[in-house]
């Protein structure tokens, strides 16, 4: 078992009411009992816009960091309906920010829109939860490695703080389906994100790179043996403080 900092970052999607703060005092009272678990991990819950100044404000807890799901490619304000720019999520209290998830690629977030993003949410003190993965179709085309290749470069560039990016590897077909990636598999890509960042970016650590998809308390025992996963995109099961909190506990078990 490794003593490196971990990540558990919770993707709500769309989920919650002001009562699912108790989730936060929940996972707050976990990390108050189990001190020696909670000092290697980091856990950030990504809360639908609606929630992120109130869990901010009222769910104050030193173990829990809030974040957001997405943000307008434009920055401050504009004539967007319905939208909210990284300064706007910055200002309700987020300090963390998801984008380029698949479920925003679908609906037209492309690599150029994403690089927007990824700029002004830095540009505003958010750190980026940046995802990137491949359709089952192109994994079986044997394509996965070009499709990060060029996500990747697409939406970052050298000039960013790049020590503020995190990279999730989230395989589309694995996101809510219950299907994994072979352990062979995940080591070569977690390899490579990492390398090749390292290589393209000229920067002298590796980035942060997190695993997503169907992670739940049962087979995070697995990945738990993969130690370049530096933690984990949590969707459907962080809904649940107990899934959640059984998530962290098994990890290290
Ligand atoms: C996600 O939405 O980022 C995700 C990984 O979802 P799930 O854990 O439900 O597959």
């Amino acid at each position: 078992m490794t003593n490196k900092l971990r990540y558990f970052i919770g993707n709500w999607k769309m989920f919650g009411d002001f009562s699912s703060i108790k989730i936060i005092h929940q996972i707050h009272r976990f990390c108050l009992k189990y001190k020696n678990i909670n000092k290697k991990n980091k856990i950030i819950l990504c809360v639908p816009n609606t929630l992120i100044n109130y869990f901010s404000k009222k769910g104050k807890s030193k173990f829990v960091v809030i974040g957001a799901q997405n943000c307008h490619y434009k920055n401050f304000y504009g004539p967007f309906t319905g939208s909210v720019s990284a300064s706007m999520l910055k200002t309700a209290g987020a300090k963390y920010v998801i984008l380029g998830h698949s479920e925003n690629r679908r609906e037209g977030d492309t690599n150029q829109l994403i690089k927007e993003k990824i700029k002004f949410a830095l540009n505003n003190g958010l750190y980026v939860i940046f995802c990137v993965g491949e359709t089952l179709k192109q994994k079986k085309q044997g394509k996965t490695f070009s499709v990060l290749n060029n996500q990747i470069l697409s939406s970052i560039n050298k000039s960013f703080n790049l020590k503020k990016i995190l990279i999730a590897y989230e395989p589309i077909w694995s996101i809510g389906t219950g299907k994994i990636s072979k352990n062979d598999d995940l080591i070569k890509i977690f390899k490579f994100i990492k390398k090749n960042f390292k290589k393209k970016f000229r920067t002298r650590k590796f980035p942060i790179v997190l695993y997503g998809g169907s992670v739940n308390e049962k087979n995070i025992r697995n990945f738990s043996t993969i130690l370049d996963i530096d933690g984990f995109l949590i969707g459907g099961a962080s809904q649940s403080s107990k899934k959640f909190i059984d998530i962290i506990k098994n990890y290290y078990k």
